[in-house]
């Protein structure tokens, strides 16, 4: 038994989406023909509360078409230090669009406090300054649940500050089911939003943008330009629709595994949990330096695959394919390599 706990991204389609996507109705989707990717996007855009949905291949290239369709050569979006498109894409704004990236420490909760925010908006008259166009939030970020109150308070001072609302959401679905409320309430607080339907989701490939007509219509250009457009697409987008139907359904239990598991290795001499990011299907951990090398051994033997940090913070990531009968292996990995 492989136990993989690297990411959610690890997930594989189930037997529904594989007969979805040998079954699919498809068409060539770059001319507007699949019926299939046609579908979810119709869908993602009403989950959403949005009016226009866009099938990217990945979250990376989804992030990346937002920013060049609310940004140009020479403007600014405001992120997150540690934001997934800031630090973990590439550089892709810069590299292909020439938008610089402002980054602002992210408070202890995952949400950008917004007077060291307003810090950095710069005044779009003034020569020397790249223009500030868009700001641009995580949730779920490294699993800490952004609440609505939150959100809703981003947008308004964003738009106050004549900025757009981007939500970098791959885990967004995570959220929603953590504060109880629906992907649309979370949606609504943005211009455009992109989840991932390849992570806790399930589904094998890809990513959505939603945004109005207008802007899906501006991102399916730049999707074309970045080498997005997908032909037959329908085989993935119909494991999509049922990642999309079925997988918020089934967070809860990653959430679950994700407390359980905490609980059991809480107790263990040498590990510390990251206090307070315990909020979705991560747990955050460190241990003792010297110890690394050989929970990494146990872990080996045992068929855990583990991505640990040898020092500060490492994540634990919970989903579907994690059966909750591998708990005790898990622990039993972590207690014998601290162990040694
Ligand atoms: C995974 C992830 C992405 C990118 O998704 P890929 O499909 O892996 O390119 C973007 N943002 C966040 C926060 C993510 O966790």
């Amino acid at each position: 038994m492989i136990i993989d706990l690297r990411s959610d991204t690890v997930t594989q389609p189930t037997a529904a989406m594989r007969k979805a996507m040998h079954d699919a109705e498809v068409g060539d989707d770059v001319h507007g023909d699949d019926p299939t990717v046609n579908r979810l996007e119709a869908m993602a855009a009403e989950r959403l509360g949005h009016e226009a949905g866009l099938f990217m291949p990945s979250g990376t290239q989804s992030n990346l078409v937002a920013l060049l369709t609310h940004c140009g050569r020479g403007d600014e979006y405001i992120c997150g230090h540690d934001a997934h498109t800031y630090r973990y894409e590439g550089g892709g704004a810069a590299v292909f669009g020439g938008i610089q990236p402002q980054p602002v420490p992210f408070g202890d909760d995952g949400g950008l406090p917004l007077d060291a925010v307003a810090s950095v908006i710069k005044d779009r008259a003034d020569t020397h300054f790249a223009k500030t166009r868009l700001l641009c939030l995580e949730n779920t970020q490294h699993g800490r649940v952004q609440s609505l109150e939150s959100l809703r308070e981003a947008r308004a001072f964003a738009h106050a500050h004549a900025l757009a609302i981007h939500l970098d959401g791959a885990r967004a679905a995570n959220a929603a089911v953590v504060l109880g409320v629906s992907l649309e309430d979370i949606g609504r607080c943005f211009d455009s939003v992109s989840l991932c339907l390849s992570k806790g989701l399930g589904a094998p490939v890809g990513s959505m943008l939603v945004g109005s007509t207008e802007f899906i219509a501006a991102a399916r250009r730049w999707r074309k330009v970045a080498g997005g457009g997908m032909r037959q697409a329908g085989v993935l987008a119909a494991a999509g629709i049922i990642a999309l139907e079925e997988g918020p359904a089934a967070l809860a239990d990653d959430h679950a595994k994700a407390r359980e598991l905490a609980t059991a290795l809480e107790p263990l001499p040498g590990i510390s949990l990251r206090p307070g990011w315990l909020q979705s299907n991560m747990v955050w951990l460190s241990l003792p330096e010297d110890k690394v090398t050989g929970v990494l051994a146990a872990a080996a033997e045992a068929g855990l695959r583990l991505s640990l940090s040898r020092q500060g913070w490492s994540r634990i990531v919970l989903h579907r394919d994690i059966p909750s009968g591998a708990l005790p292996t898990i622990v039993e990995v972590f207690a014998r390599g601290l162990d040694t």
